[in-house]
């Protein structure tokens, strides 16, 4: 007998309704019709079935913070971060925030979340907050962690400590921020260490690269080469690569995406806070996102991110990947039909890859984690914001709407 039973529901991947059936905790099959006993049924009645949001770039330790940023600036971010940092932040206040924005992700539909920790605080406050709300919130939302010298890894001697340190505390990603370092050969350096401490550890990366105007800020050039010399493809994250829309594109066509490609590298695109922060200071203003659309037709597995959610880098944001997909469609030029289901991708099946995610996906033999949508369509969600109406995980429902019988 299965557990649960959901019928006629529309998917991204079936060009006909499905039913969906659950045995425990993982899907058992996917069919036109499907004919068993069941504990409980769902009438679908054709609306959208889809697996959960991946957020596969945040910021659990500075999330709702509410750091006031009046010139809208990534420095200014910093630089009001670091404040808060010295004055006011504690494991316990990290950790409340971050419990309440994640019990609110979860209700939108978001079941994994990788975010970044800042590593350069000599307590390690948030790494101690957040590798402990992994742990309690593993029934809910797959987090991952990732060891982010946000100041720089050649900001202070103790940065390397800090860092293999939280590491060690169970933190599962090694982070980097190269075009923050004071020297552009430091930025260098810094790859060439962090991949090495990945390799040794057999971890993944995943790095803040070129998170700039400059179209001179060619740390992901490093990156690509570093990851292929390395023998680490397909392991490695390059995150924002803002400063690609303004570089020279011959360079960026025909020499960079092609490297980035043969070294299997990722990138995850942060459109809401990239099109905000980028930009304030060339002329004409320019689209300050890496160009999604060329990166995903050389193959590469391009994610949209949320990043930020009231903090001092945004003071937007509500844990709504629809709208970071949004964003990413217009300032991507991905609106036609194809394209606006490549862009749900980049919020879905993409960071799953990214995020290496067992299970993930709505086929048989998958973990049985899905969101039920009121709408009929990628398209019409992606239009909508959707309502979320049934968030299912572990083949349990745990949030919703939705008649159930
Ligand atoms: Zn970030």
């Amino acid at each position: 007998m299965l557990d649960l039973l959901i019928r006629n529901v529309q998917t991204s991947t079936h060009e006909e309704p499905v039913d969906v059936a659950i045995a425990g905790a993982k899907i058992a099959e996917v069919a036109p019709r499907i004919e068993a006993p069941a504990g409980q049924t769902i009438e679908g009645e054709g609306r959208l079935l889809i697996p959960p949001f991946v957020d596969a770039h945040f910021h659990l330790d500075s999330v709702l913070t509410r750091i006031p940023n009046s010139s809208g600036t990534l420095r200014e971010g910093i630089d009001n971060w670091a404040v808060y940092k010295q004055e006011q932040l504690s494991v316990e206040d990290v950790y409340q925030r971050a419990a309440r924005y994640c019990e609110h992700a979860f209700k939108m539909g978001i079941q994994a979340i990788r975010s970044h920790v800042d590593v350069c605080d000599p307590q390690l406050r948030g790494a101690q907050a957040l590798t402990q709300l992994k742990r309690d919130l593993s029934d809910r939302i797959d987090i991952q962690l990732v060891a982010f010298p946000q100041d720089g890894y050649y900001s202070a001697p103790q940065v390397r400590e800090l860092l293999i340190a939280a590491l060690d505390m169970g933190v599962d990603v090694v982070g980097g921020i190269p075009h923050n370092e004071p020297m552009y050969n430091q930025g260098t350096a810094s790859l060439q260490e962090l991949l090495r401490i990945a390799q040794e550890r057999g971890l993944p990366v995943d790095v803040h690269c070129d998170e700039s105007d400059d179209p001179n800020s060619r740390h992901v050039e490093t990156l690509a080469a570093l990851t292929k010399q390395m023998g680490l493809e397909g392991r490695v994250t390059a995150s924002h690569i803002t400063a690609t829309a303004v570089m020279d594109p011959y360079y960026v066509s025909r020499k960079l995406i092609p490297m980035m490609a043969a070294a299997g590298l990722h990138v995850i695109c942060n459109p809401l806070i990239n099109i905000h922060l980028g930009g304030h200071f060339t002329h004409p203003r320019h689209r300050a996102m890496a160009p999604m659309r060329d990166l995903l037709a050389a193959g590469i597995t391009v994610a949209c991110a949320q990043d930020c959610n009231e903090d001092p880098w945004y003071p937007l944001g509500n844990a709504d990947m629809f709208e970071v997909a949004r964003m990413g469609a217009h300032v991507g030029h991905m609106m036609g039909l194809e394209a606006l289901h490549k862009v749900f991708e980049t919020v879905t099946v993409n960071p799953a890859r990214i995020m290496d995610l067992p299970g993930y996906g709505l086929t048989a033999g998958c973990r049985a984690n899905m969101v039920l949508l009121r709408a009929d369509s990628v398209v019409d969600a992606l239009r909508t914001s959707a309502t979320r109406e049934l968030i299912i995980r572990d083949g349990v429902i745990r949030a919703g709407t939705a008649a159930v019988a």
